[in-house]
């Protein structure tokens, strides 16, 4: 992306008959770009895949799940200008600096664009990340993981909104399709898709930022002046998508489009092959809180009654 030509136009600019300098270059789409370009041509792209995976329009009620980082707030602001029905959705992990920073720059955020941002807190709800951390063997992202997916869901249906939508971008999408097919771990690739429909108590969840890659959507929030949190969560520190993450760039850098091929190759040809009938197991309902569940009780009242049990919370379903 950043192997610009010394004096390099504005391949846009220049279809119109001016000439400003470009900005930026994108290998593998062979574009270099003014700063204004560049900004549109992020939003038509965000556009174009959410019509091309008829993930929602403009009559849905749309919730963004919002972390404080580059990519929800990416996608928060384009889906705000491209004139979808979009709000955010925040939830204090309770991790410290982690969370009250970045819960700052999602307030902050939302006033910006002038939409609500509704915020759960885990300390409220269950427990702080870091307490969850320390009376699980499983580690801290697993639970965090099932955590946020529950309390979304749970929300968005309270809310009234239709569709949860999470700013996972393609490297996200790729370092997961590189360690599930590693792992051939054929439940999980079979739901790898950027739209899961909405099914018995949960809602549809998308990813319109699927075919953008990190450093694209970095570019988009500084190029729009959007302050985002720049470390990362502490969590997160050797996480194997991390490791999967810059074995895939240092490929991207060598070809430029392996990713994008990956990962649409994966979804133009493996996902439908996956989707023949088996008999796997269909979501019930959580017989604690209601909320759906492929067990008898969920993950979340799993853990509240684990909590509860070291004296952490008490339960309360
Ligand atoms: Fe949660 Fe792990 Fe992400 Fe931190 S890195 S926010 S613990 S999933
Ligand atoms: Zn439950």
């Amino acid at each position: 992306m950043s192997k610009l030509r010394k004096g390099a136009r504005c391949q846009i600019c220049k279809t119109k008959g001016e000439t400003k300098k470009a900005v930026v270059y994108l290998p593998h789409h062979r574009l270099s770009l003014c700063k204004e370009h560049y900004i549109q041509w992020f939003e038509k792209r965000v556009e174009k895949t959410i019509k091309e995976f008829k993930m929602f329009s403009k009559k849905d009620k749309v919730l963004v799940a919002v972390s404080g980082g580059k990519d929800s707030l990416a996608l928060w602001n384009a889906l705000v200008k491209l004139g979808y029905d979009a709000d955010g959705f925040y939830i204090d992990l309770g991790i410290d600096d982690y969370s009250q920073q970045s819960k700052e720059l999602a307030q902050q955020f939302a006033q910006r664009v002038g939409r609500p941002l509704h915020i759960v807190s885990l300390k409220e709800e269950l427990a702080p990340i870091p307490e969850v951390d320390r009376i699980t063997n499983k580690p801290a992202c697993s639970s965090c993981g099932a955590i946020k997916r529950y309390y979304m869901n749970r929300e968005a249906k309270k809310l009234g909104y239709s569709i949860i939508a999470t700013g996972h971008n393609l490297d996200d999408e790729v370092a997961v399709l590189f360690g599930n097919t590693l792992h051939w771990n054929i439940h999980y690739l079979k739901k790898q898709y950027p739209v899961l429909m909405e099914e018995k108590g949960f809602i549809r969840k998308v990813k319109p930022l699927c075919k953008i890659t990190e450093k694209e959507a970095a570019l988009y929030t500084v190029f729009n002046e959007i302050e985002y949190i720049e470390y990362e969560c502490p969590f997160s520190e050797g996480a194997s998508s991390i490791e999967y993450k810059e074995l895939l760039s240092k490929l991207e850098e060598q070809h430029p489009g392996t990713k994008l091929q990956f990962y649409t190759g994966f979804l133009k040809k493996m996902y439908p092959l996956l989707q023949e009938k088996t008999e796997e197991s269909q979501p019930t309902v959580c017989k604690l809180c209601g909320e759906p569940s492929f067990t008898d009780i969920c993950s979340v009242c799993k853990l509240k009654e684990k909590l509860s049990k070291s004296g952490n919370v008490s339960v309360n379903h």
